[in-house]
């Protein structure tokens, strides 16, 4: 075995090395015995060979002496070589005192022989401590000595004590013996030990450094973990991120399909569906709900004139204003542009859904503050009712539809329930829209001119241009009834146009002599860009004077956009034409308008004079206009004069200009002809 190999020869290292630790004092004992021997002898008179012996005896030792510190200066040691010298001077040792004692073998002095043996013997015991560890080193010393100390004995007949000696002797080197071997065992115990912890201590180590290793995994596999976690953590954010985006896009989305975005109210989708919910309600309590159909008047000529953020503004506020009206549990919807839906739940009565209508109506004529504007409009409204009209949640809501075109037809700020005859009613309109589009192609259109006379001289004074249409299909129909629906369909801009130049070809056709001829304007043509312009036009091109030019406008024109009036009826006035206020005194003008508009006549509207002559009320207010408008500067033509009496209160009332069924209807161009311009008077 390699490992037993080398534990011997560490154990020989570890015997040479203890052999020559005990070199230095077990020389100097011997030195130190050799002095008390020479001493001794040369007291006792013994001196022929004791210097001798002791001077071999210093050189000896001195060479003992000298292999030990050899030994141990000498780096890479050769153990055995060492020791066999040592042996060597060892036995050199040995023989020197063994020749000593037999050399003195028959000293006569006791007492010196005894001292000897003694000497001897205490060297032979000695020993076992320097020398045993070693064995040939202790039998190289002690071997001599006890062959001495026998032969001196047996020279000297004393043959028990030899064998006394040997028996010592042979005890010496046993114990010798046991003491080598202890050693040895002691030494390889320790080498055990110390292999075993050697090897303990590489345990050790291996064991920390596997633990280190481990613990370093471990940290790393913590730290790969926290990654991985915070990896997936972020992972996690990122989809949780990406659900939250893609639900909100969803809600956006979801808005967008069921929310209108400009009011944030539910548009036509959720509408709908609304109504359908309310229908299962209803049915199943057996209750009413009712759909009213809000459109706004006057919203399209705003919306032009103003603007379409402008009309956006007022969609909002209107919005806001049905909203505040309504409970939680009702829905206000846009159906669409000016179009708005009210959805009433658990209706008791009628009655309810007609109140809300008329609130509606109220709130919404009530003048909107936008952007430094002041504007009016109305709302038309129709009503349909659950389960009355229909069941079906597509049918009330056209039917409400129906109604609200109805409401409208009535004119601004109505409402109307649905009835059964109102289908006809739509179906009638359409027909209307289809005769006007042929209408404008076929020239159906044709003009005829209303005579306007002077009270005070009887003289005509001028005509007020107004339009027919005589339907292939429809016979003659009432201005009255198809002018809104040009403006509703925008044809009114077309016609217009055809109304202008053929009021001024018949002017230029001189039947009018030099009197003016008014032009009704629609506030949807007022709003046109550079009408003025196309008039200048107009004006040049026939060389008209464009004093006989009067435009009739109605106040609609003027709670619109005051700014925007000012400005065109300004443009107008310098074209050098006349402006009359039409209708007057059935709307909201006030007389702070006139005074700050350019506008030359008002028309008295026929509603203020029909029955005048037997109503004072209408007499004072009369009286009340004619006074202001004179104070302004402005004439005044007072409309649907139709009795002799109606005209002796008009002239008693200061009426200038009258224009009636009384002194003429409106002619035909070749009938003016034969109208007289002079002397009106009428007996009455
Ligand atoms: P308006 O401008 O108030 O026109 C006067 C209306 O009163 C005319 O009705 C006329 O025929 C009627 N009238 C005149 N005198 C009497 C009377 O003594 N008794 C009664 N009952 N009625 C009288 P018309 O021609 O049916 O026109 C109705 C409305 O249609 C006009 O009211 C005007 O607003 C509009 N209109 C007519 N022609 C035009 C036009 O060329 N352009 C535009 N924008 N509107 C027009
Ligand atoms: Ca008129
Ligand atoms: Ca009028």
């Amino acid at each position: 075995m390699a490992s037993g190999s080398s534990h011997i020869s560490v154990l020989i290292k570890d015997q040479i090395r203890f052999l020559f630790d005990q070199a230095y004092t077990a020389n100097i004992a011997i030195l130190a015995t050799g002095i008390l021997v020479l001493v001794a002898f040369l007291y006792e008179g013994e001196s022929d060979y004791i210097v001798w012996f002791f001077s071999l005896l210093v050189v000896i030792i001195g060479l003992r002496l000298l292999l030990a510190r050899l030994f141990f200066s000498s780096e890479k040691q050769d153990f055995q070589k060492h020791a066999n010298y040592y042996v060597i001077v060892t036995m050199l040792l040995g023989i020197n005192w063994a020749y000593l004692t037999v050399y003195y073998f028959d000293l006569k002095n006791d007492e010196l022989r005894l001292f000897l043996t003694i000497v001897n013997l205490g060297l032979i015991t000695a020993a076992v401590g320097s020398l045993a560890v070693w064995m040939k080193a202790y039998l190289a010393l002690t071997l001599p000595l006890i062959a001495g100390l026998m032969l001196m004995y047996v020279l000297n007949d004393s043959i028990y004590a030899a064998l006394a000696l040997l028996l010592f002797s042979i005890f010496m080197i046993k114990v010798a013996l046991s003491s080598n071997t202890n050693f040895k065992q002691g030494r390889l115990l320790i080498e055990q030990n110390s292999q075993y912890i050697k090897k303990m201590d590489i345990e050790i180590k291996d064991r920390k450094s596997a633990q280190l290793s481990l613990e370093q995994y471990q940290l790393e596999l913590e730290n790969v973990v926290k990654e991985r976690t915070k990896e997936l953590m972020d992972i996690n954010d990122d989809l949780e991120a990406q659900i939250e985006r893609r639900r909100e896009v969803e809600q956006e989305l979801e808005y967008l399909a069921y929310y209108d975005v400009l009011t944030g109210l539910p548009n036509r989708s959720l509408l709908i569906e609304r109504i359908r919910q309310a229908t299962m309600k209803a049915k199943r309590n057996d209750s009413l709900f009712a759909l009213l159909f809000v459109d706004l008047d006057r919203f399209k000529s705003i919306n032009d004139s103003l603007g379409h953020d402008f009309g956006d503004q007022l969609i909002k506020e209107v919005a806001q204003r049905i909203k505040s009206l309504l409970r939680e549990s009702d829905t206000v919807a846009r159906n669409g542009g000016d179009e708005f839906v009210i959805l009433i739940e658990n209706l008791k009565q009628v009655r309810q859904a007609f109140n809300i209508a008329e609130k509606t109506i109220k709130k919404l004529s009530k003048h909107f503050l936008i952007a430094g504007h002041d504007v009016h409009i109305g709302a038309s409204i129709g009503i349909s009712m659950y389960p009355l009209d229909s069941v079906d949640e597509m049918e009330l809501l056209k039917m409400a539809d129906t109604a609200m075109y109805c409401a409208k037809a009535l004119g601004s700020n109505q409402f109307e329930f649905y009835s059964n005859e109102m289908s006809q009613q739509i179906r009638d309109r359409l027909e209307l829209e289809n005769a006007l589009r042929q209408a404008l192609k076929n020239n159906e259109f044709y003009m005829v001119y209303q005579p306007q006379v002077n009270a005070q001289n009887n003289q005509t004074s001028g005509f007020e241009a107004l339009l027919r249409w005589n339907s292939p299909e429809l016979g003659m129909v009432s201005p009255a009834k198809f002018i809104p629906v040009l403006e509703e369909t925008g044809m009114i801009y077309p016609v217009g146009e055809w109304v202008i130049s053929d009021v001024f070809k018949f002017i230029k056709s001189g039947k009018a002599k030099q009197t003016k001829v008014s032009i009704n304007l629609s506030a949807l043509q007022c709003a046109v860009s550079r009408f003025s312009e196309k008039i200048r036009q107009h004006i040049d091109d026939s060389g008209i004077n464009p004093k006989q030019i009067e435009f009739e406008v109605t106040e609609s024109l003027l709670i619109n956009d005051f700014r925007k009036t000012e400005k065109f009826l300004t443009e107008i006035n310098r074209l050098g034409c006349t402006i009359a206020l039409d209708d007057f005194g059935t709307g909201y003008t006030s007389f702070s308008y006139l005074a700050k508009l350019p506008i030359d006549v008002i028309k008295i509207d026929r509603s203020l004079v029909a029955g005048i002559d037997k109503n004072k009320t209408l007499q004072d207010i009369v009286r009340a206009i004619v006074t202001m408008s004179q104070s302004l500067g402005i004439e005044n033509v007072f409309e649907g004069v139709e009795t002799p009496k109606e005209l002796a209160i008009v002239k008693q009332l200061q009426g200038k200009i009258i224009q009636g069924y009384l002194f003429s209807k409106p002619l035909d161009v070749d009938d003016i002809e034969n109208w007289s311009f002079e002397d009106k008077r009428l007996v009455n």
